[in-house]
């Protein structure tokens, strides 16, 4: 009971001893964690004004917008189609021979043409490329 008496008296002395400069990096801190909160919430409120802005006029900027609704029409075709290249790079797989991207579905590599087969076949790099490419 003595021990435990004194963990709780030192818990409590480190708490009062902490040093004011300690105590302001701490608020410090935390005032900015609370301004970066409030800011991402107006970022989130001003996209949300031109979002709806955007649709309300269905892409077509007039005046001085009409640049700026150029410009994200060009910044959507390119998240669309970086979005499109990424599904088709999740559905490649690895060729067992030269390690090259395949689509999953294929019988055979593109890149060397091994077949393309699932992970545990017996015979492994027996076959060697030993024609000449090189010839003179
Ligand atoms: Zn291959």
């Amino acid at each position: 009971m003595d021990f435990l008496n004194k963990v709780g008296e030192s818990l409590t002395s480190f708490g009062n001893g902490m040093s004011a400069r300690t105590k302001n990096m701490m608020d410090q801190s935390n005032l900015n964690n609370q301004l970066r909160q409030h800011e991402n919430t107006l970022k989130g409120l001003y996209e949300k004004i031109g979002r709806q802005y955007y649709e309300e006029k269905q892409g077509k900027g007039e005046g001085e917008y009409a640049e700026i609704f150029e410009q994200v029409a060009g910044v959507e075709a390119i998240t669309d189609e970086l979005r499109k290249k990424i599904e088709i790079a999740k559905s490649m797989v690895p060729c067992p021979k030269c390690g090259g991207l395949t689509e999953s579905n294929s019988r055979f590599c593109k890149n060397c043409g091994n077949p393309m087969q699932p992970a545990g076949n017996t015979e492994d790099t027996a076959e060697q490329q030993s024609s000449g490419d090189m010839q003179s």
